[in-house]
């Protein structure tokens, strides 16, 4: 299957392509980090039809909930939420504890597919292109990010318009702009989720180690963007 046309140097081009190239649905998922917020507001100022949704864990810091709901005002918008179906939710909590995720690798996967990989499923249900807010200098597991990719699992095209942008250009970006970011981040909160899940980062370490850092492995993803084998899926094909 061919890939939609992502063409363009700035981001806002790559969206305004994949507008214009994708003739269904185009999902953006914002988690109301750095990046998605300036992907939200590149959506709305360049006035594509891309729908913004969330996945509401359960488990997010208030601070998350100020800003989304500081987004919404901002845009004019109501940012649609996906939730965990309750009887698994209630399963879960039954299998594992209320915080079973600290004890092992299976209860924490487990969760992550209970709060957030099955309602992404829902979330991306009949879309033709997802949008989303990966760079490929957040991590070293992330570093293989390109522009758009076929996500063969989804059945869908998966687009990052920032993959080739620094922390740094984001930030700037956000600032110049006076887009609403998540009053963690300057708090030492780089890269914010699930609020048992994340702590706040020391001068000089990673951008992603304050997730889950309790796991000594490289990879540490929710499973939002990883394959059947746990691993990060790489992009097969770069649009510049
Ligand atoms: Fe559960 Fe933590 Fe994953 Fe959130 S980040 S879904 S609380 S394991």
């Amino acid at each position: 299957m061919s890939l939609p046309d992502f063409s363009g140097t700035t981001p806002q081009e790559r969206l305004a392509s994949l507008r214009r190239s994708v003739a269904g649905r185009i999902v953006f998922t914002t988690s109301f980090g750095l990046e998605d917020q300036a992907i939200t507001h590149m959506i709305r100022e360049g006035g594509h039809d891309i729908e913004i949704v969330t996945l509401d864990t359960g488990r997010l810091y208030s601070e998350t909930h100020a800003v989304w709901a500081e987004t919404e005002q901002r845009y004019g918008l109501r940012i649609r939420s996906f939730h965990p179906d309750p009887q698994a939710l209630a399963a879960l909590l039954d299998d594992w504890g209320a915080n079973g995720f600290y004890h092992t690798k299976d209860a924490r996967l487990a969760c992550c597919g209970v709060r957030k990989v099955e309602p992404l499923k829902r979330a991306l249900a009949g879309a033709e292109a997802w949008v989303t807010g990966l760079r490929a200098d957040q991590s070293q597991a992330r570093g293989d990010v390109m522009a758009i990719e076929f996500d063969t699992g989804r059945g869908l095209a998966k687009a990052a318009p920032l993959h080739d942008w620094s922390r740094e250009d984001v930030a700037r970006f956000c600032e110049t702009n006076g887009v609403p970011v998540n009053a963690l981040h300057a708090q030492g909160y780089p890269s914010i989720g699930c609020e048992p899940c994340t702590r706040a980062v020391k001068p000089g370490e990673p951008e992603r180690a304050g997730r889950w850092w309790w796991e000594q492995d490289d990879a540490k993803e929710c499973g939002l963007h990883v394959d059947a084998d746990g691993k990060f899926v790489r992009a097969k094909e770069a649009v510049q």
